[in-house]
């Protein structure tokens, strides 16, 4: 099953307070880590979520503000320490280069890091992969800042009767995904027949804060996380969300986490 949630490691800009931590937003999905505006402190703030460096796949900066890229300096040095194998790409707006270089290089340390620095030449898709592509977007601040889009690519969602009914089954069900159509018993069977299209689902953490605050949620309540979940428990057929049933899920959920 497929894993989709954002923890936010810190919502508090320039002054960190007794209760928020400097930014960081670590979005998991599915295999991936990305770790948003490493702000300071964000390395303990990710012990306090229980997500370790070796979760974080890439590093997005939106820009060089302190509150956004402080913690770099520590998280690189803790990827190093924990031996993460696989490479992280960072990207960030290029004219913040030589902050990013010290940020790096911010103390004595065996650096055996795999961070790849991809600065950012201008708004478009800076990362394109089989099933996901990323977008930098100019947002507007007082120095050059980019806002980051995930979007995954439309798929399709198999429906289990059409196959059985077509006789589609096993192996033969990835060999039609991947060729769109296949013979059964002399017969001709499209994905067309027996999916439906599924929209590809995308991310973008500036919308859901822009969206609360529009509705005038106040900033001490905007969420610590964000959950995305495939269906809600509803009171019977009347399609009105079951909150106590839900309650339930997410303590199930937090205390699975826990171990
Ligand atoms: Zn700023």
């Amino acid at each position: 099953m497929s894993s989709r949630e954002i923890i936010a490691l810190g919502t508090s800009s320039q002054v960190p307070t007794r209760y928020r931590n400097h930014n960081g937003y670590l979005l998991r999905w599915d295999e991936h880590g990305l770790l948003f505006d490493p702000g300071e402190g964000t390395q303990r703030q990710m012990i306090y979520a229980e997500v370790t460096v070796t979760q974080v796949t890439k590093i997005l900066v939106t820009h060089f503000h302190g509150d956004h890229c402080l913690g770099l300096a520590g998280i690189s040095q803790r990827i190093s320490l924990d031996r993460v194998p696989h490479e992280i790409q960072v990207h960030f707006p290029r004219s913040g280069r030589k902050y990013y270089d010290r940020l790096r290089k911010a103390s004595i340390y065996h650096d055996v890091s795999r961070l790849r620095p991809c600065p950012i030449e201008g708004p478009g898709v800076i990362d394109e992969g089989p099933k996901l592509s990323l977008r930098a977007a100019r947002l507007d601040h007082a120095v050059e800042t980019y806002g980051y889009r995930l979007q995954e690519r439309d798929g399709r969602t198999m429906l289990p009767d059409k196959l059985a009914a077509a006789g589609v089954r096993g192996p033969a069900i990835k060999r039609l995904i991947q060729e769109g159509e296949l013979e059964v018993d002399g017969r001709v069977v499209r994905l067309e027949d027996v999916s439906v299209p599924k929209p590809g689902q995308s991310f973008a953490f500036q919308e859901m804060v822009d969206f609360l605050l529009e509705k005038q949620i106040a900033k001490y309540k905007l969420p610590e996380r964000l959950e995305v979940r495939g269906e809600l428990p509803t009171v019977g057929d009347s399609g009105k969300i079951n909150k106590e049933d839900l309650k339930k899920d997410i303590a199930a959920l937090l205390q699975a986490e826990k171990g």
